[in-house]
């Protein structure tokens, strides 16, 4: 029963990300108006805004003028209720706290990595809004200690922030977005440096198998630019469950 509640809500809360993902980085307001179809402008009613199920009903299909609806509501929802069962998995009986805020970082990822992909943009609401939240945390935190957490937060940043301005001073280029400095912030605050290193490695790791996919069957160019808060979520998202084991994997490499 539990489990049944815990994915109910994390539907509905996808839903809610659904909203932030579509407004925040056009500048609109996420609570007024209410959800209204994007291209008539048809107000929705409540009975055809239930995550998910809503969707099939109407087969993706606006009631009044029949436009498509993107298969990414459906998904972020179904995605979303996925975000909330794993933390309860893992943590919810022995860290119910700990739990909860995995979640707030989850939903903050998925609205971020799909905010990047669409506008390449990561709004400050979200880096800087989560980083505040997760720096406080960062001292209830039973998983990381407060100075690894804001050492991995501050110097990941400045890390960036030298790897941004040398690319715009030597190379003339924005190798880096300032929404990726302040998402540092962010990652480090919670996740402490051993996983943060594990999400920035995978992230660089799965950026680099994009960008070659591209480069060779798409004919790109080297100046492809790829939205890399995308893969940062990607890589903490998996970071945040797994790092641990994929940290003492490398390292246990380096002692045999
Ligand atoms: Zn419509």
């Amino acid at each position: 029963m539990e489990k049944v509640i815990i994915i109910i809500f994390g539907l509905i809360v996808g839903s809610f990300l659904n909203v932030v993902i579509h407004r925040l980085p056009r500048e609109q307001s996420i609570v007024i108006p209410g959800s209204h179809c994007p291209s008539c402008n048809t107000p929705i009613h409540f009975y055809d805004n239930i995550p998910v199920l809503s969707f099939l009903i109407l087969m993706g299909k606006c009631r009044r003028c029949k436009a498509r609806i993107s298969m990414r509501y459906p998904l972020v929802e179904l995605f979303t209720a996925f975000s909330f069962w794993l933390p309860y998995h893992f943590y919810f009986e022995e860290l119910p706290v700990y739990a909860g805020f995995c979640v707030v970082f989850l939903c903050l990822l998925i609205a971020l990595a799909l905010i990047d992909l669409e506008h390449q943009l990561l709004p400050d609401e979200l880096t800087l809004g989560g980083a505040v939240v997760f720096l406080i945390y960062a001292f209830f935190n039973p998983m990381v200690t407060p100075i690894a957490a804001i050492a991995a937060s501050f110097g990941s940043a400045l890390l960036f922030a030298g790897l941004y301005f040398f690319y715009l001073k030597v190379r003339k280029i924005e190798g880096l977005g300032q929404g990726d400095i302040k998402m540092m912030l962010l990652l480090g605050a919670f996740l402490g440096p051993d996983r943060l290193v594990i999400a920035v490695l995978l992230a660089s790791f799965a950026g680099l198998l994009v960008g070659l996919f591209f480069i060779i069957f798409k004919g790109k160019n080297l100046k492809l630019k790829l939205p890399f808060g995308t893969f940062l979520s990607l890589g903490s998202y998996i970071s945040l469950f797994w790092g641990h084991h994929i940290f003492d994997a490398i390292q246990s490499l380096y002692r045999i």
